[in-house]
């Protein structure tokens, strides 16, 4: 394990390697640091492929979790990427790849934070973890504590999609549907982890070993396109998939296998867009979204209330890595399920095209060049979101009897 030490990315103080929610001295962000220079010198970035572990493990020497035998696993990550010509050439581009998250066991990227962060709770011993979630990370969490054997508790929105409920539920842990926001969700998980001692794994930046799972995303990426992208799309909540992918590729570079970096960008649902809010007006400081998220991207409706620093992170990364920060609408999310559909054959929940509803967008306000290299990161499956997506798009209500005549006469009707 090259994993050393927890640091505080505010005021730089040090911390050991054990999971810890924020800063003692000024509750800033904590990160998690490495021994770059022993990677290097042991050439640990050429060995990416190598050792006995399959999906993000493979890449245990850059997570910080220490014995094999404490890795909790579903074989997250792997997942493809695909360059998609057909989806590129309907947005008048010519390089665009989806990053294929909904191949993740639990239907979404936040396998890879969770699977991280729960093991480092099994090295330390704990038996029972606390979530807040939009829903994903909800399932993620009770998925692997079931494969662990640990008690978990689900806190989520009642208004999160049914799907969700139905998995957390059959995984045997104790859901809890509050009437509020995703925020609300979080401040009552913080307040109950410090109170009983439950490790808590809300994958926002609290649970700074999450955010490396986040960071396998650029490792795949490195090994799977061969160049590095000029721009990575990623829907965002408070943002540490964003975080983590750059984090990933500033990792890279530090030992010495890429030379540049990709410019990340940011997506959010107009309905609740607190870091896009502070992008566009040029402000240094992400405020809480005030009024409750209107949107049908349930998993990126994060107001970040009594959390706003983590937006702020965000946002300072992408400006950092030269991007920009892009809300869209309800209806242009719709569209952009049955487009990437349509052109590419997978379907996604609408939060998790949200990357994808950007495109167009982006590419005639000129940001996006015709021939720039683009992922799109796709964070979840459609099959857990189908009742919102039912909502806008119809299921045929015609039942034909099964005769020759009947279908034939059907068909012909739609081949024309
Ligand atoms: C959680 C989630 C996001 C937002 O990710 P963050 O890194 O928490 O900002 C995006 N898409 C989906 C499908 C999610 O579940
Ligand atoms: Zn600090």
């Amino acid at each position: 394990m090259f994993a050393t030490k927890l640091r505080c990315l505010k005021c730089r103080a040090e911390y050991p390697l054990i999971t810890r929610y924020n800063c003692l001295k000024c509750k800033g962000i904590l990160d998690v640091e490495y021994d770059y220079e022993a990677m290097k010198r042991e050439e640990v970035g050429s060995q990416f492929t190598m050792g006995k572990n399959e999906g993000i493990w493979k890449f245990k020497d850059f997570l910080p979790v220490e014995k094999q035998e404490n890795i909790v696993t579903l074989k997250e990550g792997d997942t493809p990427l695909f360059y998609c010509k057909r989806l590129s050439a309907s947005m008048d581009l010519a390089n665009v790849y989806i990053k294929d998250e909904t191949r993740n066991p639990t239907g979404s990227f936040k396998d890879r934070p969770i699977s991280v962060a729960i093991s480092k709770a099994k090295e330390e011993g704990e038996t029972t973890v606390i979530t807040s979630s939009s829903g994903n990370a909800g399932v993620a969490v009770a998925s692997y504590a079931a494969k662990a054997g640990m008690k978990a508790i689900i806190v989520v929105p009642s208004t999160t999609p049914r799907n969700k409920f139905l998995s957390i539920v059959c995984s045997g842990a104790i859901l809890v549907k509050v009437k509020g926001t995703t925020s609300d969700c979080f401040n009552v998980v913080r307040e109950l982890s410090q109170k009983y001692g439950w490790v808590n794994l809300t994958s926002t930046f609290l649970n700074p070993f999450a955010t490396e799972g986040d960071k396998t995303v650029a490792y795949e990426i490195y090994q799977q396109l061969g160049l590095v992208p000029d721009w990575i799309l990623v829907p965002i909540g408070a943002g540490p998939l964003l975080v983590g992918i750059y984090k990933g590729y500033k990792e890279l570079k530090k030992m010495g296998l890429v030379e540049k970096l990709p410019a990340m960008v940011g997506v959010q649902s107009k309905g609740c867009a607190p870091i896009v809010r502070a992008f566009e007006r040029g402000e240094s400081k992400v405020k809480a979204w005030g009024t409750p998220p209107h949107t049908i991207a349930s998993g990126i409706a994060d107001p970040l209330q009594g959390y706003s620093n983590d937006g702020t992170l965000t946002l300072h990364i992408i400006k950092e890595s030269g991007g920009i920060a892009v809300a869209v609408d309800d209806e242009s999310l719709i569209k952009s399920v049955q487009e990437l559909s349509r052109f590419a054959g997978i379907f996604a929940e609408p939060t998790g095209v949200a990357s994808v509803a950007s495109l167009k967008k982006l590419r005639e306000k000129g940001i996006l060049k015709e021939t720039d290299t683009v992922i799109c990161v796709v964070t979840g499956s459609g099959f857990k979101d189908t009742h919102t997506i039912e909502k806008y798009v119809e299921i045929p209500p015609i039942e034909l009897e099964p005769t020759l005549k009947e279908v034939e006469n059907f068909l012909e009707q739609k081949l024309t």
